[in-house]
């Protein structure tokens, strides 16, 4: 609770100085400082045993001055009001980094759907849709998958939405199945865009990615991928690490042979013997340390230790705001993780293009699109902590407020 409390204040401070930075007022900070909406729903959901159960979830629509809101839909246990509040504006950043035409938008249901029957979380996918119906739409609202959800729990979300609306509506979610109208090269997307950005960093370090030596945290989906994309890329991969600790092999690690391995929640370390822990995988001597896996994992305690030149954040938040100046102090190239983790947003946005227009791309032009909008964002993003002297997160936190801010001013909110 105290690290989501403090997740949403320390958004709230970097947007407070991307303002400053661009010279707004103090009345666009009290405009964006938190979202325009928050939505607080009960959904009762018959369980499998015959009781009703009463769960709680979130909609939060941080600003739609731009553009409908966008954002993923989190099932967990921990979801609280602060994490979605927080989460939704980062969306915002995301969508003003990459220029997509949407604004921030975030939800969640507090449940454990690990302990949930598939008809279950059925029926609470359901009761959601039916609870913000009203607030959603395709050209108001669009949700998304997120942690604990997937292309399947979109599927029966967007189905419950038709019925309501009664005419098909693929537009009002992303990440269906591709026989609902999903887009190709979702999945991998994240990956992809952390990816295009690892290798922009690396020429601007003058880095060359084949033999360069990659550490990455996390083996779920965005680490995995990323792993086999590097290792094609013909760099080597000589630490990856799950929940329970870490593989390193400074000669580089079989990623066929692990991924062939992983199970379906991202562990594989716990099939060998010789592992390190998560704190020594992210001190090791490398060219690129990439945390994929959770938030706060490289602080004031070991920011000095890191060896990697270049960090690139997949996961949200891995890297707080005192070790950011740290490492930035050090020459430590960061890549803040609201540019390198919008590689899934940016090919949703493709996804509900692909819906509107009711013509769909191969993987290939989808893959093409992405590359050129995240080279462009990395870019942009490059120039300004150049040209302004800040740190790359700061810059990233400018870039994508901007767009929300001018759309404000235009429209006379602020
Ligand atoms: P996932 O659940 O598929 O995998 C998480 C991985 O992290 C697993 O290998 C797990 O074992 C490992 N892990 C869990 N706790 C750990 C700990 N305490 N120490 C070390 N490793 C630990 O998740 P994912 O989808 O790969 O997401 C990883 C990160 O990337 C998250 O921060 C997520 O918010 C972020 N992200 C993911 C996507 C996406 O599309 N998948 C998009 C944007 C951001």
């Amino acid at each position: 609770m105290a690290e989501n409390l403090n997740l949403f204040t320390s958004t709230q401070n970097v947007i407070k100085e991307a303002l400053t930075k661009l010279g707004y007022t103090e009345e666009m900070y009290e405009l964006l400082k938190e979202p325009l909406r928050m939505f607080t729903v009960r959904i009762p959901v018959r369980m499998d045993d015959g009781s009703t159960k009463v769960f709680t979830g979130y909609r939060a629509q941080h600003n739609d001055a731009a553009g409908p809101t966008k954002g993923g839909v989190r099932f967990h246990p921990e979801v609280n009001e602060e994490e979605v509040k927080a989460l939704s504006m980062w969306m915002t950043l995301k969508a003003g980094i990459v220029d997509l035409p949407y604004g921030g938008g975030k939800g969640g249901i507090v449940c454990d759907p690990r302990q949930m029957s598939m008809g279950e979380v059925e029926r609470l996918s359901r009761g959601y849709v039916r609870a913000i119906s009203q607030i959603v739409g395709p050209s108001k609202d669009i949700p998304a998958p997120d942690v604990y959800t997937n292309s399947q729990i979109m599927a029966w979300m967007v189905d419950e939405y038709s019925h309501i609306r009664e005419f098909d509506s693929p537009a009002f979610i992303t990440g269906k199945p591709l026989v609902l109208g999903g887009s190709h090269g979702r999945e991998k997307a994240t990956a992809q865009g952390v990816t295009i950005c690892i290798h922009e960093a690396a020429k601007k370090r003058g880095i060359d990615i084949k033999g360069a030596r990659v550490v990455i945290q996390g083996f779920g989906n965005a680490g995995s991928f990323l792993a086999k994309f590097m290792h094609d890329a013909g760099a080597k991969v000589i630490g990856i690490s799950d929940a329970y600790g870490g593989l390193h092999d400074p000669e580089g690690l079989d990623i066929d042979y692990l991924l062939d391995r992983r199970d379906s929640f991202g562990t594989i370390t716990t099939l060998f013997e010789n592992t390190i822990t998560n704190q020594e995988l992210l001190e090791l001597d490398c060219d690129i340390l990439v945390p994929a896996a959770i938030s706060n994992q490289i602080t004031e305690e070991n920011a000095d230790n890191i060896k990697a030149s270049i960090v690139v954040e997949a996961a949200n938040g891995p890297t707080t705001l005192e070790a950011t100046k740290i490492l930035a102090d050090r020459g430590v190239l960061l890549v803040p993780d609201v540019l390198a983790s919008s590689g899934g947003v940016t090919v949703s946005y493709f996804e509900w293009v692909q819906n509107n227009q009711g013509y769909y791309w191969t993987e290939e032009e989808v893959n093409a699109k992405l590359h050129t909008a995240l080279v462009k964002a990395f870019d942009n993003i490059y120039e300004t902590a150049q040209t302004r002297g800040v740190n790359m997160r700061l810059a990233a936190y400018m870039v994508g407020v901007r767009k929300t801010a001018e759309a404000s001013k235009f429209r006379g909110w602020v």
